[in-house]
């Protein structure tokens, strides 16, 4: 039993990344430029949003919020991406998730540029990633990656992934079958979910509810990376985050588990900034930093 320190490590890997943007700034007059895109005032994306900026300017990624009133049209927000898929300066832009229903969320991804689409979320960069053959691989799945190959070797292991969200479970598992993993992807109408869970060597949860992977669904050599940010009220009636994973039931029993907060989440900022980076290269035909 051991916690895997989802903050230490994205801790390392941005203290890398500060010294790469440095050089980058230094050797090629360069400050990568993300920009944020946030629709309306959902509670949740604000701290998301926040968190990303902050350590944006942290590792000397430029970063800017444009925020959107929730009215907006879908027309006015496409104009905007074309204006920012033109602007020389920027390297990456996200549209916070989720947007209100009157606009279609797969147009509005579709219309950012691939080579700036830092969350990889639009069809090109998923289509590229299925074929194995990536150009940008959304944040998540990426912090998931990282983790685990802290952990283990992937080639070969048993692999259920629970969830099948565009965003974290179907590009995570393309991303671990290329890493020569055996990958089950798991979802509401998936049957007998415990027993597919319970011979794993490696047991992902990304379903948005809280608790829900137990201790009889683990073995001592299961690794855990829950994915999962709920809110709920403790006993007091205080809120607090938790995972999808009973976190205190489980952890005396499996090899490794992700805490929540402070596991996937630092990771996830941590590859938004990497993409950032990798695109004001890959834009410029910069080989290495
Ligand atoms: P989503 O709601 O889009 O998808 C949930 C998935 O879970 C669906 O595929 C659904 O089929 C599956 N599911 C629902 N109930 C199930 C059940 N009873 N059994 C099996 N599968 C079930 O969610 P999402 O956007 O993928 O997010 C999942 C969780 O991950 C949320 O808690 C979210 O807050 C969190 N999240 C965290 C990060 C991070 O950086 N840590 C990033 C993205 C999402």
């Amino acid at each position: 039993m051991k916690t895997i320190n989802g903050k230490l490590i994205a801790t390392k890997l941005n203290s890398n990344l500060k010294s790469k943007v440095s050089y980058l700034k230094k050797k090629h007059k360069i400050q990568p430029k993300l920009v944020v895109i946030l629709v309306g005032k959902n509670p949740a994306s604000e701290v998301y949003v926040r968190n990303k900026s902050i350590k944006a300017a942290e590792v000397g990624i430029k970063s800017v919020i444009k925020r959107l009133d929730a009215k907006i049209t879908e027309e006015e927000i496409l104009k905007l991406i074309s204006i920012y898929n033109q602007d020389n300066e920027i390297d990456g832009i996200l549209v916070q998730l989720p947007i209100p229903m009157h606009i279609r969320s797969e147009k509005v991804i579709d219309s950012i540029s691939f080579e700036k689409d830092v969350d990889g979320f639009n069809s090109k960069n998923i289509g590229l990633l299925a074929l194995g053959r990536p150009h940008v691989i959304p944040c998540t799945p990426l912090g998931c990656l990282k983790l685990l190959q802290e952990e283990l070797n992937l080639s070969g292991k048993d692999v259920i992934i629970i969830g099948r969200s565009n965003i974290v479970g179907k590009p995570l598992s393309l991303l671990l079958t290329s890493e020569n993993a055996t990958v089950t992807l798991a979802h509401s109408k998936t049957k007998n979910l415990k027993n597919l869970c319970r011979n794993k060597d490696v047991i992902i949860a990304a379903t948005g509810i809280p608790k829900m992977v137990k201790k009889d669904w683990v073995n001592n050599k299961s690794i855990i990376i829950d994915v999962g940010i709920n809110q709920i009220l403790d006993n007091n009636k205080n809120k607090i985050l938790v995972g999808d994973v009973d976190f205190a039931s489980v952890f005396s029993k499996v090899k490794a588990i992700t805490p929540v907060p402070g596991g996937v989440g630092p990771m996830t900022i941590h590859c938004l900034l990497q993409n950032t980076f990798d695109l004001a290269l890959k834009r410029r035909n910069i080989k290495e930093v």
